[in-house]
């Protein structure tokens, strides 16, 4: 065949007409071609993007109807639940205005700071709020970010962490949730003696308020540390929400040593005696956390500002049977697949909250004994006839005690 007799199979150019002409199996395309379905490719995409991410997609419920939502999930902590509800109200709205709607005003985004020791239910509280709005979230320890450079992981792995959980889909990643646990193990040099090199403070710092402000990143897809051959991925970080978790531990010294220099300073004794002596966290303002070595820009890039109360034995005892995905629940669940009715007694509970209050476990303990107790009935009653298992105190006491669970043996 000659060169005048080829054609576009698309186009019917002939060959001469054309720059390029690629034969495939028993057809062939131009360059020409070519060029168009590209543009209809990139154009099919945008749709659909636009049309996976519309704003108005966002199942963004009011502040009560969220409240709401995260009571199926979270007991108590009704003063955090109340004020990350508006806060996220606010910064989604704030989303899915159009810029011109807003007019001049630029409502700044409402990044979170909670303060309460481990295991009160910070990361749940931030897995129920992107579970509310199906948004992607990322979960990170700020402890093991660095300075770019040194051994750990570059503060820009946040946003790797978030692609990964959108799937790569970067408008879904741009306004997802990152949730940075153990904020206040980053302070810089000259608030915390013990840190000698300061790879981990100020440097972190710096690094992290540039997203917290919302800059464009160029991200490595796979983690690790940039390299040149490697492609990066821009993300916006604008309308990310950043919820940012502490213990701060110690932190009530500092309250109280401010709420009674507050209370000699303006001689008003009546309201020292309202104080709640016993809840100080609930007075936690931003100078407080100031002292633990965040940088005053941080604290002012996190402005809601709000605290998680301990748990005492009536939450600790409401967590292992009501939420919504309650461990009892669960457990419940697992023995019904097999068949079998579980049921734990009043003082089997009582004993599981006890002891994870003695052993100063927190919630995160409740899992922990119950595993202990209920392992070796999960190992040897499946494929058994056995239908029923009753969780008595005497039962949970005898497998307990001959639990090899380390972390449980060692305060026993
Ligand atoms: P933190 O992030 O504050 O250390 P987590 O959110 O990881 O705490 O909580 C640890 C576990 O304890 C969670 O898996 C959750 O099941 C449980 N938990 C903690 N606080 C609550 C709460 N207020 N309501 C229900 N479950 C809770």
């Amino acid at each position: 065949m000659s060169d005048e007799e080829l054609i576009c199979s698309f186009c019917g150019r002939t060959k001469p007409q054309t720059d390029l002409l690629i034969a495939g199996l028993d057809a062939h395309i131009c360059d020409k071609c070519i060029h168009q379905a590209h543009g209809i490719v990139i154009e099919e995409a945008k749709d659909e993007n636009e049309s996976s991410t519309d704003s108005s997609s966002l199942d963004l419920k009011t502040p009560q109807l969220t409240k709401e939502f995260l009571d199926q999930y979270i007991i108590g902590q009704d003063a955090a639940k109340r004020v990350i509800s508006v806060a996220v109200y606010n910064h989604y709205k704030r989303l899915s205005h159009p810029k011109a709607e807003l007019e001049e005003i630029e409502i700044q985004k409402s990044n979170i700071l909670l303060v309460g020791q481990t295991g009160t239910g910070k990361t749940l509280l931030a897995q129920s709020i992107a579970k509310m709005l199906s948004v992607p979230l990322a979960i990170v320890d700020a402890t093991i970010l660095t300075e770019a450079g040194y051994v750990g992981e570059d503060v820009e792995s946040i946003l790797t962490r978030l692609l990964q959980a959108a799937d790569y889909d970067v408008e879904k990643a741009q306004r997802g949730i990152v949730f940075i646990d153990e904020i206040d193990k980053i302070a810089r040099k000259g608030d915390n003696p013990s840190i000698t090199r300061d790879v981990s403070g100020e440097g972190v710092q710096q690094a992290l308020l540039k997203l917290l402000e919302g800059t464009v990143v160029n991200v490595p897809p796979k983690g690790g540390r940039k390299h040149p051959d490697q492609k990066f991925i821009e993300v916006d970080t604008s309308n990310i929400l950043f919820i940012a978790g502490g213990a701060f531990d110690g932190i009530e010294r500092e309250i109280n040593k401010r709420l009674n220099l507050q209370a000699i300073g303006y001689k008003i004794e009546s309201q020292k005696e309202d104080l709640d002596k016993e809840n100080l966290l609930q007075y936690v303002n931003p100078k407080d956390v100031k002292s633990f070595g965040l940088i005053p820009e941080i604290i002012g890039r996190l402005p809601v500002l709000t605290h998680m109360h301990p748990l005492d034995r009536k939450t600790l005892r409401s967590i292992l049977t009501e939420p919504k995905n309650a461990l009892t629940k669960q457990y419940e669940k697992l023995f019904e697949i097999d068949g079998i009715k579980l049921t734990f007694s009043s003082g089997a509970l009582d004993f599981i909250v006890d002891k994870a209050l003695e052993y100063n476990l927190g919630a995160r303990g409740l899992r922990s004994l119950c595993e202990a107790i209920l392992t070796d009935a999960m190992f040897e009653m499946p494929g058994t006839d056995k239908t029923e298992l009753k969780i008595s105190k005497s039962y949970a006491e005898r497998k307990l005690n001959n639990s090899k669970d380390p972390a449980l043996k060692a305060v026993s």
